[in-house]
């Protein structure tokens, strides 16, 4: 039976790029269902702009498909597909005016009247007011919201977006991003983005695939791969997680651990390790879902919770909340955040402390793992 797929969706199918003897993207498969946000995130070099230009066109797949919709693209050149791309450079031209430069497609396609499309697509990005500008007298979210009036004005199928906010300050990055996705979510169309930045994919996307050495390590909804990764390298890309080494005493609905004396309990629904008694295992807990309290109050402590027992080694007051290293005979620097509500000022380095939590926010990774894989210092270095 054939397959209809007219709805527009991205289809890659074993798609792979080698260099040489060296594989930038190793076989993949992905769907980007049409009309959704979906983030390509990853460190530096994990193929994530190789798969974009594949798409686009910019860039020969090894092997494998690219479809859009019915249509197999693969060997059609760039401007011979219903893409357009959005660079992190913009590329806008210097001597035309902002009008100009979002009329550019339509010019180059005959189209003389371009009045209305040009105004329609300067009130989706809000520069009405900057028409009549030239490039360098915009911001730098200026110039970025030109460049996608720009792509848009084509009625691409699919707008790809390599790192388009990478050059602006971290304020306005968020501005942009919120702006992004106004925009998609008003015209409908398929967006495909490639960032480093975590957090910038997590507040865009419907979608996120996490690429890591040319693979997709987890794809799926920005609070599920945050709530239930998959892998250490996950856990660690996105966010921050604490993970503890520790070894399965009982099996079921509910496992039990211990770690360095400490009995921990976690859901087994939330494991992706085998699990059997003796096994070992990485239980894993987000730093905000950890309560902190002085070790005097401990009696206070629900019964329940898991529990550990250890040292302040270092605070950060961050405004909205205390970040806390805490080393413990478990596991030393555990990262705890605590929001700023009532503080207590005995929480303070070298103070004894009992950290606990629900055991059903605690998650179960394999314990082969490498437990700093995808760590914000690792792939601080890699970008560098
Ligand atoms: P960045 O965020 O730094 O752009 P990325 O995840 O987008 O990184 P790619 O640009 O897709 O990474 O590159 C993936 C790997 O392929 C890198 O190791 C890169 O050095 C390599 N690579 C890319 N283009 C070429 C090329 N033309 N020849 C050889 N190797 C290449």
């Amino acid at each position: 039976m054939t397959q209809t797929n007219e709805g527009g969706d991205v289809r890659l199918a074993g798609i792979s790029k080698t260099y040489g003897s060296f594989t930038a993207v190793h076989p993949l498969d992905l769907t980007v269902p049409q009309g959704s946000f979906f983030a390509l995130l990853g460190a530096s070099g994990c193929g994530k702009t190789t798969t974009l230009r594949m798409i686009a066109g910019l860039e020969d797949p090894t092997t494998g498909t690219v479809r859009l919709g019915d249509r197999d693209v693969t060997d059609l050149p760039p401007y011979k597909r219903p893409v357009n791309t959005v660079f992190q450079s913009y590329a806008l031209f210097p001597h035309l005016d902002v009008t100009e430069n979002i009329a550019f497609g339509l010019r180059r396609r005959g189209i003389k009247s371009v009045k209305k499309q040009v105004g329609d697509m300067l009130d989706l990005v809000q520069l009405g007011d900057f028409a009549h500008r030239k490039p360098h007298q915009l911001s730098g979210g200026q110039q970025q919201r030109v460049a996608v009036a720009r792509a848009l004005i084509n009625h691409p199928q699919v707008l790809l977006l390599d790192e388009p906010l990478g050059a602006l300050d971290l304020k306005l990055r968020r501005q942009m991003q919120l702006e992004l996705k106004r925009i998609q979510t008003e015209v409908g169309i398929t967006f495909v983005h490639v960032t480093h930045d975590q957090e910038e994919a997590m507040t865009m996307a419907d979608t996120v695939a996490v690429m890591n050495g040319g693979r997709v390590e987890q794809l799926g909804a920005p609070a599920e791969l945050y709530e239930n990764p998959d892998t250490t390298f996950v856990a660690n890309f996105l966010g921050t997680s604490n993970l503890i080494e520790a070894e399965v005493v009982e099996a079921g609905a509910d496992i039990t651990v211990l770690a360095s004396g400490a009995k921990l309990r976690l859901p087994a629904d939330r494991c992706t390790a085998a699990t059997s008694t003796g096994g070992k295992l990485l239980v894993g807990v987000r730093p905000e879902k950890i309560a902190l309290v002085h070790a005097d109050d401990a009696a206070e402590i629900a019964e329940g919770r898991n529990r550990i027992t250890g040292r302040i080694a270092d605070s950060s007051f961050i405004g909205v909340s205390t970040q806390y290293v805490i080393d413990s005979p478990v596991c030393p620097g555990l990262e705890v955040y605590v929001q700023n509500v009532e503080r207590d000022s005995r929480l303070s380095p070298g103070a004894d402390v009992v950290l606990h939590w629900n055991p059903g926010h605690s998650f179960g990774l394999d314990a082969g793992q490498a437990v700093d894989a995808g760590k914000a210092d690792a792939s601080a270095e890699e970008a560098a």
